[in-house]
């Protein structure tokens, strides 16, 4: 359990880099001052209006906003009922940072989504207390929403990413009218694998598969998914289906060099797989379960015709 943790929080690829704080205030020396707070720890931005503040957040969210309440045009309130109402920005944590420490404005701040409401002139001490507090839970719930989507034994992405993500990359696909193509694959002999050396190192060689396969992928919009059992899929968009074909046999030959031994195989002293490729052209139209089922029919191709090896075909 614990060597799953470690292994699903190496390949969750916490983002690189400070934490980034954005500062929104309307006098620049307010600005300056939390700088000085921050710059050690984090990677501070600043934005001088509203307006300023809700474009920087969709272009590249910060980890944390600290949003001045009274600015002329949009106020600090506005801003933070933009960032809530759009499920792109809704996850960003808001701390008001105000002169006004009446009652209502501070209740009025929470009712617009708010984390906390800190008075000016700060006290950095307090200040950044609280802003790491909020950090930590930031970072806290974006792990979790991404452990969601991953498979516990392997780390890689689970059914239900691939699912999602499959129905998102055919859509792009039509859309853009560029090719997307599919891999579906299937350990051989895994059943025997595990009655010769026991189920605990059978997860182990899904381990060392699934690590596999990911280290082949090489392109950032590659996917793998731990499909279900022994049986794994990559998604990869804006691929010909001859250069799927390619990869597939990279893949075969990678898991083949893994080395892993087995005994009980019949057609390697090593662990092998079974590929399905299903190549989807992008004048074709898109369609997920088509594709699907053209790589389920290619990977039992693969099998029949003795496994370790590639199978493929395209949409027409
Ligand atoms: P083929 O070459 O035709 O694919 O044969 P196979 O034995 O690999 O296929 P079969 O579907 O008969 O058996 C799959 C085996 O995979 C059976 C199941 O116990 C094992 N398996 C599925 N999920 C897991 C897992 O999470 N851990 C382990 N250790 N084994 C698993
Ligand atoms: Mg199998
Ligand atoms: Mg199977």
């Amino acid at each position: 359990m614990q060597s799953d943790q470690a292994n699903i929080a190496k390949l969750l690829e916490v983002p690189a880099g400070k934490p980034r704080l954005l500062v929104v205030d309307d006098q620049p020396i307010n600005i300056q001052v939390m700088h000085q707070i921050f710059a050690m720890q984090y990677q501070v931005f600043m934005a001088t209006s509203g307006q300023r503040a809700l474009d920087f957040c969709h272009k590249t969210p910060p980890d944390l906003v600290l949003l001045d309440v009274v600015m002329p045009g949009m106020d600090g309130f506005e801003v933070c009922q933009a960032l809530k109402a759009d499920p792109a920005t809704s996850d960003i944590p808001v701390i008001f940072v105000t002169a006004h420490t009446d009652a209502a404005q501070e209740t009025r701040g929470l009712d617009v989504g708010a984390v906390d409401f800190i008075s000016k002139p700060v006290n950095p001490a307090v200040v950044r207390a609280r802003v790491k507090t909020q950090l930590t839970l930031k970072l806290q719930s974006d792990l979790m929403r991404k452990l969601v989507f991953l498979d516990g034994l392997t780390g890689v992405f689970n059914r239900r990413y691939f699912d999602q993500q499959l129905a998102v990359e055919t859509a792009r696909s039509q859309r853009s009218r560029s090719p997307l193509a599919l891999i579906m694959l299937d350990v051989d002999f895994f059943k025997r694998y595990n009655d010769h050396y026991g189920h605990q190192a059978g997860d182990d060689c899904l381990r060392d598969i699934a690590a596999t396969l990911k280290e082949s992928l090489r392109r950032p919009a590659d996917l793998v998914a731990r499909y279900g059992g022994e049986e794994f899929a990559c998604i990869l968009p804006d691929t010909a289906f001859e250069d799927a074909l390619l990869i597939a046999a990279d893949l075969e030959k990678n898991v083949r060099l893994r080395n892993i031994p087995h005994a009980a195989s019949q057609v390697s002293n090593v662990v092998t797989i079974s590929l399905g490729v299903a190549g989807q052209p992008g004048n074709v139209a898109s369609d997920a379960d088509k594709l699907l089922a053209l790589a389920d029919a290619q990977l039992y191709c693969a099998k029949n015709a003795g496994r370790a090896r590639v199978c493929g075909d395209q949409l027409t």
